[in-house]
């Protein structure tokens, strides 16, 4: 079965997220681009997220790809909004329901080169920008 909120050949969108995050954590050069994995795969995939969960993880991308603020400074100012104390809005879908009804898409998981760093944070960037431009 193919994932039905990127569409993923085989569900492989899940095992290949898992894997990022591992090669992120070990290899500070895919590191690098650690926020965006996350908020990209995120927005791609919104049963699991809350409505405000998701437009949070949407306004993240669109800090850091158009506003070009660095990920360290965007936590910072988010971190009133993130701090689960504070936070006004549940993140995690309580319901599994998808926030948006999108199920094709230019780019996936799937279409990122892992064969070095280089190529693999260009992919993670194209990725990033094309679900961004997608969701508009
Ligand atoms: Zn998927």
């Amino acid at each position: 079965m193919n994932c039905p909120e990127c569409g993923a050949l085989d569900n492989l969108c899940q095992t290949r997220f898992d894997e990022f995050l591992v090669l992120e954590f070990t290899d500070t050069g895919y590191g690098a681009v650690h926020h965006l994995t996350v908020a990209t795969f995120m927005v791609q995939h919104s049963s699991k997220m809350t409505r405000e969960g998701w437009l949070y993880e949407r306004e993240l991308l669109k800090e850091f790809l158009i506003e070009n603020k660095p990920p360290q400074l965007v936590r910072k100012q988010m971190k009133d909004t993130v701090d689960s104390g504070k936070r006004k809005f549940k993140i995690k879908s309580r319901d599994g329901l998808p926030v948006i009804n999108k199920t094709t898409w230019t780019k996936t998981i799937l279409d990122v080169r892992t064969e070095n760093a280089e190529v693999y944070c260009e992919d993670i960037n194209a990725w990033a920008r094309s679900v961004l431009e997608e969701t508009q």
